[in-house]
This record gives structure tokens, sequence and C-alpha cells, in this order.
């Protein structure tokens, strides 16, 4: 996919969000998950940029830090330039307005008690967002521009399919105009046959409206298709970023490797060329990650030095970084 923009909207250096776990006595010390450890990257004005990883390795976290749903521990969100990742209330309230969120499971997301058309108009309630005629005309747009219509404004989520909310949900986030959408596994509840289907409709969006999106999914094939750059992450870490095609034409890292030979293949050419690598043991605990790089664990190529140090993000091809000792 061509990325034509080139203006960073957000930009994330060293961002840590460590979670307290309770401590055992009163003597102990004080235990931290360390969700998201140290990870910088940044996202264009326009694009997509996919963040892939095993479940538990911080990427919704990561995501849901940059839209300020949580306090982070440390690290700078540069919204075009500014640093938000201090910012209280009242000056968060613009920040808020520009970026939102599509969740994993729109049923759960969307309040049962409230109408179509009062899910859709409740941000502009918020944010006191034009009259309440103007308001009505917001939300019958946002609906065909989702592919519903007047016909669906009074009635009740319970009433829709999961595609259908999936779209109420997109809507909903769409109505306060934001600019960047945390976009948290918006297809995985969603039938097979759907999932092309709101892709394809975000994709529309993102050209029409200049949306920038962050994509999170452990769908690989559907991100590749949607995103213009991928990072994936492994315990708390980011351990690769570049573009899409880079990235599955050459991922570099051991994990990024083992992550894309699983991806069923449609060509059956390629199928047999790229053979599955199978992992070694399990993720380890967050709470206790290995010292040196995270990944040396399971990793077939690790080196002494990958137990002492561990490896830094550095570019190794052009807008290709990787963290391994191997480069
Ligand atoms: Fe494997 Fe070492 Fe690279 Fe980590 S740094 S991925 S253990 S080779």
């Amino acid at each position: 996919m061509e990325n034509k923009e080139k203006e960073k909207l957000i930009e994330v250096k060293n961002l840590k969000k460590y979670f307290p776990v309770k401590k055992s006595s009163f003597i102990s010390k004080p235990q931290y998950l360390k969700a998201v450890d140290n990870v910088s990257f940044h996202i264009n004005e326009g694009e997509t940029l996919g963040l892939v990883g095993e479940s538990g390795c911080g990427k919704s976290t990561t995501g849901r830090s940059i839209i300020r749903l949580f306090d982070i521990t440390d690290g700078e969100i540069l919204y075009r330039g500014k640093n938000i990742a201090k910012l209280k209330e009242p000056d968060l309230r613009l920040y808020r307005r520009k970026m939102q969120m599509i969740f994993q499971d729109p049923y759960a997301s969307l309040n049962p008690t409230l109408t179509v058309q009062d899910l859709i108009s409740e941000p502009l309630d918020v944010y006191h967002i034009g009259s309440k005629k103007e308001r009505k005309e917001r939300v019958l747009e946002l609906l065909e521009k989702v592919g519903l219509g007047k016909s669906h404004m009074d009635r009740y989520p319970h009433e829709f399919s999961g595609g259908q909310r999936q779209r109420i949900g997109i809507a909903r986030a769409l109505s306060s105009n934001p600019e960047f959408i945390l976009c948290d596994e918006p297809i995985s509840a969603l039938d097979v046959s759907i999932q092309a289907q709101v892709v394809n409709m975000l994709e529309d969006l993102q050209n029409e409206m200049g949306l920038t999106y962050l994509f999170i999914a452990h769908d690989l094939s559907m991100v590749r298709h949607i995103s213009h750059r991928i990072g994936v992450m492994y315990l708390g870490k980011l351990v690769e970023i570049g573009n899409s095609d880079d990235i599955y034409k050459h991922p570099l890292h051991p994990y990024t490797q083992a992550l894309l030979s699983s991806v069923l293949e449609p060509d059956p050419k390629m199928a047999k060329k790229n053979s599955i690598i199978t992992l070694e043991g399990d993720v380890p605990s967050p709470l206790n990650p290995p010292s040196g790089c995270k990944f040396v664990t399971r990793c077939k190529y690790r080196m002494k030095q990958c137990h002492e140090i561990e490896p830094k993000l550095i570019e190794k091809e052009s807008e290709h970084m990787v963290a391994c000792h191997l480069y």
C-alpha cells in the first residue's frame, strides 16, 4: 500500500507502562508488570501502522496509553509535536476529541439502553458540538458513511448483527471528527465473511477523511492488507518495525520470521517455500522476563551476548528497524 503522507501525527518516545502487582509481604520489594517497556515509534499522518504480536505482548496497552486511557509510567507521547503524556483535564479534552477508539467487541462497547442515534450523538453532546438539529443530521450522515441509514436510528444495539454493530461503533468513533483512531482488534470478533467488508470500509473512510490508524490485530494477513507500516512487539518490547512489504517479504527478527511463517499462504508455490517455524517453549512471564534479549528463551539463534545485553532497535535497512544481535 502506497503511503503519501510523511508528516508525523503521533510520536512515542521511550514509552513505559508498568502495572504494580500486589506485594506478598511487607518486606518484599514492590513488583511491576512491565506491559510496555521503553517503546519508541511514530505514525505518519494519513497512514495505518499495524501492531502485531502474541496476546500479552503489550500492543493494546501501547495503543490505550497513546490515547491516554492510562496514565503512563514514563516517556513521551507527541501529538503533532506536543507532548500529551502528562496532560490533565481540561487541557487533555481537545486531544481526547481528536483521538478515538474502535473496540474489539462491538456489543460490549455499545450501551444496550441507548438507541443508535443516542449512541452516535453522545460524543457530540459531550463535546458540545452543533445544535440538536445539526447533531441529528450528523448522525444520519455518519450512518450513511458506514453503510446504514435513517431506518436504523431509533433501534437498539441488540437488533443488529455483529458486523452492523461494529459499523455503529465506527460511526460513533467518527462523530467528533477525530484525526487518529485506535483500532483495537476491530475485526477479531466478527465472522470471516464480514471482516474484509469492515477493513475495506476503514480504508475507504481513511482515504475520504484523511484518518490515521493504529491497527492492533493478531490476524497477520489482514494487518498486511490494511497497514502501510507494521510494528512487531514481544514481551513489552518493539522488536521490529518497517514498511509492510519489507516486513512480510524480508522479516529480520527471528520472532517476526516465526510469526509470519504461520500465516496461511494462498499461493501453493510460496506455501512450499515458506516452511512453518515452530517456536520453542512459551512466552516467559512478564513479571519475570529474561535478562538481555526478551526473546532469548525461544530463539534458535541465541548467543552468549543475547543473555547479557539487551539489543537496541537499529535501522538495518531503509526505514526497517530491528532489535537483534544478529544485525
Ligand atoms: Fe535471538 Fe539473540 Fe536476536 Fe534475541 S538478540 S532474537 S536471542 S539472536
